[in-house]
């Protein structure tokens, strides 16, 4: 199977190797047997037919330099997400994703709309690694972040996971990150599927639903990963509290 993978801005939004995300599905999907097709989306570009999209992050400057450009597509992301397309977006791409991201400068950015969130840039930035419960999985998160950006998530929207350790949207609710549908928008980076196997999987399953192949991946043996998540988990439970 083809699984075809929209990669918006890949010059502009790759803070911290978040490309290897890239890497990692791509791998993941070979060794079942499945080629992952990536095609770059940049300026200007028409929203192809994917069954992935994948945003990563960037510092205000870029953010500032694609985010018309992006919220000029949302008509079609937003189609597509409601036909049922997967989507990760990191850091700088998450807070692209929700309504509007107001930036250190204060300069006000329009966002996707997709996630029932808005993003303002606060004076201290949160960084450090962190480790999430995600209940709604039965499965950890561990990551690193590194933000200025404060996310306030609407009432009723769903987070991706629950703080253990570390800031999370806001280093106050708690929560990290938002889901909604196939879309998952986090500030875990560094990149986040090395050390998160299972949700490297998910993604891709649900890629595959949306190219109509509804199927469980074979395991791997994921020894290495297992490791990474171990160690990325230790150092964020040793970091302790948030501010
Ligand atoms: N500019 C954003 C912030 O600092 C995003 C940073 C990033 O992607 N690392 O909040």
């Amino acid at each position: 199977m083809r699984i075809r993978v929209g990669h918006l801005y890949p010059e502009y939004l790759n803070i911290y190797a978040d490309r290897g995300n890239i890497a990692v599905l791509s791998a993941r999907a070979r060794v079942r047997g499945h080629e992952l097709d990536v095609q770059a989306i940049g300026m200007g570009d028409a929203v192809p037919t994917v069954d992935l999209f994948y945003v990563g992050g960037g510092q205000d400057r870029e953010q500032e330099l694609v985010a018309h450009d992006l919220a000029a597509k949302s008509g079609p992301l937003r189609e597509a997400v409601e036909a049922g397309a997967a989507f990760l977006a990191v850091c700088g791409g998450y807070q692209l994703l929700g309504r509007s991201y107001r930036d250190v400068a204060g300069v006000d950015l329009p966002g996707v709309g997709l996630l029932p969130l808005h993003t303002v840039a606060g004076e201290r930035r949160m960084i450090g690694d962190v480790l999430l419960d995600c209940a709604w999985a039965g499965e950890t998160l561990a990551g690193f972040e590194n933000h200025a950006g404060r996310t306030i998530l609407d009432e009723g929207a769903e987070p991706l996971g629950r703080v253990v350790s570390g800031f999370g949207n806001d280093g106050e609710s708690g929560f990290e990150g938002c889901r909604y549908k196939r879309v998952y928008g986090t500030y875990l980076h560094g990149p986040l599927l090395p050390r998160n196997p299972w949700f490297a999987d998910r993604l891709l399953e649900e890629a595959l639903a949306h190219a109509g192949v509804e199927a469980r991946l074979e395991p791997l043996p994921d020894e290495l990963e297992r490791e990474a998540h171990a160690v990325s988990s230790a150092r964020a439970r040793s970091r302790g509290g948030r501010f």
